[in-house]
């Protein structure tokens, strides 16, 4: 699988290297590697290989991922979509939460957090590219929702996450990640205390860069094409 290691090595460089060319700070964007639909052997190769932030889209196979992978010193992050269902799960097995769109789910996540973990790290998913199909809240009401969920105990609300509509346009790219960051921009203006803008996979994370993001979430740039089942 040296693979793996050998992929994490150049997504690394080139963060490096969109980082730079932004004339951003060494350091300001953290890779969080997307294993969804992979094994354990590969967050397990991906660990050894220095990655420790990973990130899951389905709760059954990322509880037994968390599970197999105890030994190491993993910090997982859930960027999926949520069910009223599932948050009890997610509350007591992450440390992130990028996709969080209502109010319902942050205050189920608040009251379900357990008490001797730290507060739930937690980003809102916004639809920014308003597709009807799409998870997340719209830029509109993204507001009101932040609003509430400052208020809630056991939560830490760091930023706004989103996935655009997929360009391969590098400008329509950045566009849409522009969209995002003005509107965190604005949300930190009004007081706020935001820092992290959740943006870019592995087709467009150079642009995301570009533009601000500080955490990329990359998939199959490190551990290769998806097969869904
Ligand atoms: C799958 C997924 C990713 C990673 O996508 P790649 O194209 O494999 O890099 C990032 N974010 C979310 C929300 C995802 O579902």
């Amino acid at each position: 699988m040296t693979t793996i290691a050998d992929n994490l090595q150049a997504v690394r460089a080139a963060i490096n290297a969109a980082t730079a060319s932004a004339g951003r700070t060494a350091g300001d964007v953290s890779l969080l590697a997307v294993s969804k639909t992979f094994p354990d052997s590969a967050v397990r190769c991906a660990c050894q290989a220095g990655q420790q932030r990973f990130a899951e889209n389905y709760l059954q196979e990322a509880l037994q991922k968390i599970a197999a992978l105890q030994d190491l010193p993993i910090e997982w992050h859930f960027i999926g979509p949520i069910q009223s269902n599932k948050t009890r799960d997610i509350a007591a097995n992450f440390s992130w939460v990028h996709s969080v769109d209502r109010l319902k789910i942050a205050e189920r996540l608040a009251a379900q957090r357990p008490v001797h973990l730290p507060l739930l790290q937690v980003c809102l998913q916004v639809n920014i590219s308003r597709e009807d199909s799409k998870s997340g809240v719209l830029p509109e009401q993204v507001r009101e929702l932040a609003k509430a969920i400052l208020l809630l105990p056991n939560l830490q609300l760091r930023g706004l996450m989103a996935v655009p509509a997929p360009a391969n346009d590098v400008s329509v790219q950045r566009a849409a990640f522009a969209q995002l960051r003005a509107l965190y921009e604005q949300l930190k203006t009004e007081g706020m205390p935001l820092d992290t803008l959740s943006m870019g996979m592995s087709h467009d994370f150079i642009s995301a860069i570009q533009e601000g993001a500080t955490i990329v979430r990359i998939g199959s740039a490190i551990f290769g094409e998806r097969s869904y089942p």
